[in-house]
């Protein structure tokens, strides 16, 4: 919701703002559907990857943070929202606890979290074809 692009241009510059963050690479940002709760404005999504010393529970907090920070106001499950920001991968490792549950356990579902992935990171899956996942801005 809102202005699309300025609320991910806020999470990357918080992201890269953060002295335990270094080397982040942006893909381009794409244009999806929305998915679940479908009376809503299309959804802009990009991914970002980097290096951290923080830990994957210290890294939510900060991804949160900047959440809040970013005003987001969300009723509806799956619906509206200005940003979210999931945790994907977090290296190689496997994360199980009551906040946080790494890899994301649907993001082999969802070609608007592939696409984007693929543009920094070899994630080892094909693209999915007609995924209507469109490129709104080339960054790579
Ligand atoms: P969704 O991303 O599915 O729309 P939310 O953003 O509302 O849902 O997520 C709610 C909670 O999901 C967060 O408070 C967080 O504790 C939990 N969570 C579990 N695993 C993850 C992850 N890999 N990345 C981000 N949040 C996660
Ligand atoms: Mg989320």
């Amino acid at each position: 919701m809102g202005d699309r692009e300025a609320n991910i241009a806020f999470a990357e510059e918080r992201l890269e703002a953060c002295p335990q963050i270094k080397s982040l690479r942006k893909a381009s940002i794409y244009e999806t559907e929305p998915v679940g709760y479908t009376d809503q404005p299309d959804f802009l999504n990009t991914c970002v990857s980097f290096l951290t010393t923080l830990g994957p529970e210290e890294l939510l907090d900060l991804t949160s943070g900047i959440e809040n920070d970013c005003k987001r106001k969300r009723t509806i499950r799956w619906g509206p929202r200005t940003l979210d920001i999931d945790i994907i991968f977090y290296g190689d490792e496997t994360v199980d606890t009551e906040r946080l549950t790494i890899p994301h356990p649907r993001w082999k579902e969802r070609a608007f979290v592939i696409v984007p992935a693929k543009d920094i990171e070899d994630i080892g899956v094909p693209i999915p074809e007609g995924s209507g996942v469109r490129l709104y801005r080339s960054r790579v």
